[in-house]
């Protein structure tokens, strides 16, 4: 479903990713774990398209994505800070996406930074679609309340079904649970499997928290000073760690 082949990048000189090659089959829910300033994000914003890569190959369902802009790659990315519109309520927001896919791209890069495109539609218009999607995760008492007036938990479901709500073809999260207390992190696991079970959207999951990564995913890989030392059933990484650096990082005391 999502194919990377040999990504590179470095900042001023300084590689961060050193020719990352990998595939997340269809279904699929990818782990990704490693050290603070291994790359992860980095990674995550070159697939969403909010950052280039200096070489290598992105393939979406077979289809190049070098040359697609970050709006056109159905691509969803839900970050640590969730980066809801604190002005919308709940329900507004999850709109956003689909009033932006009714427009085309030059409709939409005027209204970039100022109105959101398709004001009236978001206002009026909680659709079908949004109250579906907030069934599913359980938000639909919460669809008139802004961002400031719900609770970390809340907002973090907000901001899963603004992301699912346009039906992405790869989803990518960079650590959404870091926010939540401990409680809450481990019932938000649950429902984000669960979402991800339902809805079969391929799944790269950034996070430090090797228990999450364990409990989570179909496979977990291991990245280290921007390279993908291992990538494998979650089991085998911790029965059978294929690198001295994988050992170390999988083995320190959490
Ligand atoms: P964490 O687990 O702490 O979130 P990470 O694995 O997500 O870490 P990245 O954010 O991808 O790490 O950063 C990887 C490296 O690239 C770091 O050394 C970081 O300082 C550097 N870096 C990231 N973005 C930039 C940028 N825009 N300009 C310069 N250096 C950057
Ligand atoms: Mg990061």
């Amino acid at each position: 479903a999502l194919s990377l082949r040999d990504l590179n990048k470095s900042f001023g000189g300084n590689a961060v990713l050193n020719g990352v090659s990998l595939d997340v089959e269809a279904g699929e829910f990818i782990a990704l774990v490693g050290p603070s300033g291994c790359g992860k994000s980095t990674l995550l914003r070159i697939l969403a398209g909010l950052d280039h890569a200096d070489s290598g190959e992105i393939f979406v369902a077979g289809k190049d994505m070098s040359a697609v802009a970050a709006a056109d790659r159905n691509i969803a990315m839900v970050f640590q800070s969730y980066a809801l519109y604190p002005h919308l309520t709940a329900g507004q927001n999850i709109a956003v996406p689909l009033a932006m896919k009714r427009l085309s791209r030059t409709q939409r890069l005027p209204l970039v930074g100022s109105a959101l495109p398709g004001q009236k539609e978001i206002r009026a218009g909680i659709s079908r679609d949004v109250r579906e999607m907030a069934t599913v995760l359980k938000i639909d008492h919460l669809l008139d309340r802004k961002p400031g007036q719900m609770s970390g938990g809340q907002r973090q479901r907000v901001a899963l079904a603004r992301a699912m709500v346009r039906r992405p073809s790869i989803f990518l999260m960079d650590e959404p649970l870091s926010n939540l207390d401990a409680n809450l992190r481990v019932h938000a696991r649950g429902e984000i499997v669960e979402l991800h079970r339902r809805a079969g959207v391929p799944t790269l999951y950034v996070t430090h928290d090797q228990a999450e990564a364990l409990s989570m995913a179909d496979r977990v890989a291991v990245m280290i000073g921007g390279s993908l030392l291992q990538l494998a059933a979650p089991e085998a990484i911790y029965n059978d760690p294929a690198h001295i650096e994988v050992a170390r990082f999988v083995g320190q005391p959490r």
